[in-house]
């Protein structure tokens, strides 16, 4: 696609729109241009749009001129795809309106609103729907994506209780989509990334939620202790789901110094189920070994979101796939390679799979893992181009030795890799639909800068 676009194009835009506009040479440029994971992209614009009618304008805008279009929620893109070089940004955190409706327990929320806002805005209610582990992340970002959190094993992905959504397409029309208008279109939204246009409102269901057991737990990380984490969280009942952080210890005030450094397990538990039970759900967890700290407690559930830092992120290289199991050898080989880098942060994480998600058949959504058993992610933080290489390394051996029987991946923590990832995530007949249905609504590809899904050809 060609670029046709003078000084005089943005400046023209900016006139048509209700929303903000931000160039190189205005204040704020290079705020606005900062996403999470340190991506250095100079984008002759970031736009952020006032309503739907603006998210059409610049859809029609970057067409007509040529230019790369990023589209950006939470800005947690882990491949960059948020920002980009020369291209237009349009960044829907204006757009972040959420409208409970508490007797029919759904809720409208803006594609720009995040996770954190809206799990606020339902807990005022008593009510939640279930997104990620981090309040920062856009909920259009995630929940394209499939949506994996602390109530997944009880309430399935954030796609699962998906009931609508809006969606400027690549050719400017605005299409509401859900199980009897558009069905192709929503299904492959539920997945599919952003492929698709731009989602300017999600619809979910919401569940009554007045409190959870959750919280941080951490354990030493010895190969009987991380082999037993998993299989605890596999025999728990729905209610639990948990999220296994095994890592070098960081110099955490709350633990001991003689203590950092060392492997623990830090884990995010969270039990959405009856109050009288949690307690003895999350006994065997506390039996493991002596906790060396033990945060869980009754909570709201939007306090598993506490309020985050905005500096600086530290740059990491990261890699995601499914694993089948973890007994006692797998966790021993996990230990030795976390032990083996000296990183200045690395860990892995796993989160056991399963309950609701599994309830899903594996060809309604466009996320078709139903029955993959655990998601894993492997990070290691780095400085520098050289630093890089050696971390990349270390990933990729580390990820070749715990590799079972499960070749997909999860889109939403695919980095920036090959065309085969993306693969990975859409395996089989799902990846011939998505690519059908992509031809359908973009068959130029002009959505395109995401974990892209090329349109069939023809
Ligand atoms: C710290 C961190 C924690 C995370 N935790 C979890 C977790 O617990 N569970 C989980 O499932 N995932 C998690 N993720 C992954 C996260 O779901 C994805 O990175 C997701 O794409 C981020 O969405 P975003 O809107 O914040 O990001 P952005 O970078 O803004 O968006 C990512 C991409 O999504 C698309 N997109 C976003 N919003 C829209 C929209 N409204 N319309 C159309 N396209 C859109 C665009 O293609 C965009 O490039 C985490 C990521 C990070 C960095």
């Amino acid at each position: 696609m060609s670029v046709n676009v003078s000084i005089d194009t943005i400046s023209h835009l900016r006139t048509t729109l209700t929303g903000s506009v931000i160039e190189p040479h205005d204040e704020g440029y290079d705020e606005a241009r900062r996403v999470y994971g340190g991506f250095d992209r100079r984008p002759v614009a970031v736009i952020r749009p006032a309503d739907v009618d603006d998210v059409v304008r610049v859809v029609i805008f970057a067409r007509e001129t040529g230019l790369e279009l990023a589209v950006r929620g939470g800005g947690h893109s882990n491949a960059g795809h948020s920002v980009t070089e020369g291209g237009i940004v349009l960044d829907l955190q204006d757009l972040s309106e959420i409208e409970i409706d508490v007797e029919g327990r759904t809720a409208w929320a803006q594609g720009g609103a995040t996770a954190g806002a809206y799990t606020a805005a339902a807990g005022a209610h008593e009510l939640a729907t279930g997104f990620g582990d981090t309040g920062s992340v856009g909920i259009g970002g995630i929940t394209l994506g499939g949506g994996i959190g602390f109530l997944v094993r009880k309430h399935g992905l954030s796609i699962d209780n998906l009931l609508a959504a809006e969606i400027v397409t690549a050719d400017g029309e605005v299409l509401v989509a859900d199980e009897s208008d558009h069905p192709d279109l929503f299904w492959a939204i539920r997945g599919g990334g952003g492929n698709f246009g731009v989602v300017t409102r999600l619809r979910f269901k919401l569940f009554p939620l007045p409190s959870v057991l959750g919280g941080i737990l951490v354990l030493p990380a010895t190969s009987e202790v991380v082999a037993g984490f998993i299989a605890e969280a596999e025999a728990a009942p729905d209610e639990l789901s948990t999220i296994a952080n095994v890592m070098p210890a960081p110099p955490m005030p709350f633990l001991p110094e003689e203590l950092h450094g060392s492997m623990i397990v830090l884990a995010f538990l969270v039990h959405s189920g009856p109050e009288e039970e949690g307690d003895r759900v999350l006994a065997p967890f506390r039996a493991l070994a002596t906790p060396l700290a033990d945060f869980i407690q009754r909570i709201p559930y939007s306090a598993m979101f506490p309020p985050e830092e905005h500096g600086e992120q530290p740059s990491a290289v990261a890699s995601t796939m499914f694993m089948d199991g973890v007994d006692r050898e797998m966790a021993d080989t996990i230990i030795s390679y976390l032990e083996s880098s000296d990183a200045s942060m690395r860990a892995i994480q796993l989160r056991v799979l399963g309950g609701a998600v599994t309830r899903v058949p594996a060809d309604a959504t466009a996320f078709a893992h139903r029955d993959s058993k655990i998601m894993v992610n492997v990070a290691a933080f780095y400085e520098g181009p050289e630093e890089k290489v050696v971390r990349e390394a270390w990933v990729a051996d580390f990820m070749a030795a715990i590799r079972q029987s499960d070749s997909g991946a999860y889109v939403n923590f695919l980095g920036d890799e090959s065309p085969d990832r993306v693969r990975d995530a859409y395996p089989g007949e799902t990846w011939n639909r998505l690519r059908a249905i992509k031809a359908q609504y973009d068959p130029d590809n002009f959505f395109h800068l995401n974990q892209n899904i090329p349109p069939a050809a023809g």
